[in-house]
């Protein structure tokens, strides 16, 4: 049985939130998706040119938008190696689009920090205990009068109501100042970015308590149901197998313990 990591992330409650045992695969044993999701590389190489272009305004220097194009370009297909089955024209184009949008209207926006990080104690709101954990992460951008701007990408727009999306709920209780989300929205015919307001209302600190304590405790049940058949870990999940004293010895084999 392997260590859960010292601390914890919005990924990982977002991860336990969903199935428990998805969460034991990740953080405890360590192991590799079965397969590379197409939307995760898009989204991390539209990170990587718009944490390039800010990066660069913050060491005084003056980035161009083709610059920033090719950073998403070379990260797009680095993290797509190996993907026999990605198309990587239209990923291509509609990340460039996005890129080109995104400096277009916020490309001066008077961000002091990328990717600044942040280490929140947690606590039980009805106890009032502190968890053994702290909760660590990462604001994409800070700008000069505190606000922080998470970004996401999508392939498609976002409801009206984000009260309880669980990653933005840590950013905000993490910040004394609001939390602005830009949605970049992937389209074929065309690119979207809309800005919403996270209005943090309480609740967070109870998701997050309970979901840590499941964590804490071991808690690893399996979430069987319609997600199961987009898993990335579904080979392991069918490979499960105990002895009766928690012991998996397919998996054992599989991470080399
Ligand atoms: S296949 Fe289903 S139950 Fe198994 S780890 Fe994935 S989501 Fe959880």
């Amino acid at each position: 049985m392997g260590d859960i990591p010292p601390t914890s992330s919005a990924s990982q409650l977002v991860t336990y939130a969903m199935c428990g045992r998805k969460y034991y695969f990740i953080y405890v044993l360590g192991l590799e998706p079965e397969k590379k999701s197409t939307a995760l590389v898009f989204g991390s190489a539209v990170h990587g040119a718009l944490g390039f272009w800010f990066n660069e305004k913050l060491a005084g220097r003056v980035p161009l938008v083709p610059a920033a194009e090719q950073v998403f370009l070379a990260d797009l297909n680095a993290g797509l190696a190996g993907v026999s089955e990605a198309d990587t024209t239209d990923l291509e184009e509609q990340g460039r689009a996005l890129v080109r949008l995104y400096l277009k209207k916020y490309g001066e926006l008077p961000v002091v920090a990328v990717e600044q990080e942040f280490v929140l104690s947690m606590h039980d709101p009805e106890t009032g205990e502190v968890l053994p954990r702290p909760l660590r992460g990462y604001f994409d951008f800070v700008l000069g009068d505190g606000r922080v701007i998470e970004l996401k990408t999508s392939s498609r727009k976002w409801g009206a109501d984000v009260s309880k999306h669980l990653q933005l709920g840590a950013y905000a209780a993490a910040s004394t100042r609001p939390v602005e989300v830009h949605v970049l929205v992937r389209r074929r015919r065309d690119a979207v970015v809309d800005v919403m307001n996270y209005n943090p209302d309480g609740w967070w600190h109870h998701a997050a308590a309970a979901l840590e304590r499941g964590i804490l405790a071991r808690h690893f049940a399996p979430s069987p149901g319609p997600m199961c058949s987009t898993c990335d870990f579904a080979s392991a999940c069918s490979d499960w197998k105990t002895d009766g004293h928690h012991r998996l010895p397919v998996l054992d084999a599989r991470v080399g313990t």
